[in-house]
């Protein structure tokens, strides 16, 4: 069996957002020469996620209202967390909500993908550098 690691290494200027990553994971399974197995693909922070779903900006517009109302940054006063000195009490809440990986079966060697489906980074607590982890194994 053959393994791959690799970090893909991120710094998003704003607060939040959404960066499509597909294209980085397909270039990690190029270099992987991995033709069958699986591939993992994690946030290695616990204020960003990683998830799938299509890449249409309306339904980002509509995350970003989404998880402001389930979990709004301010008043940061509103989180225990923010307690410690951080002020980043949202930014976990709405990690937890998006998730912290994606598995992605690997198909003659391509990301056996279903319609529109593509790879997001989702950050939450953005302004400065975090990473993402690609494992991918198989044959
Ligand atoms: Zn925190």
């Amino acid at each position: 069996m053959k393994s791959f690691r690799k970090e893909l290494w991120f710094e998003v200027p704003t607060r939040r957002a959404f960066v499509n990553i597909t294209d980085e994971v397909d270039i990690c399974l190029e270099e992987s020469e991995i033709k069958e197995g699986l591939a993992l693909v994690n946030a290695m922070h616990i204020t960003a996620s990683v998830f799938i779903n299509d890449n249409e900006s309306g339904l980002h517009a509509d995350y970003e209202k989404w998880l402001e109302a389930l979990a709004p940054h301010a008043p940061i006063t509103q989180y225990k967390h923010n307690l410690t000195g951080e002020d980043n009490g949202d930014a976990h809440l709405k990690r937890q909500v998006m998730g912290r990986e994606v598995v992605v079966a690997i198909t003659n060697g391509r990301l056996d993908f279903g319609p529109w489906e593509q790879i997001f980074y989702g950050e939450f607590d953005g302004g400065r550098k975090k990473r993402v982890l690609v494992k991918i194994i198989g044959e």
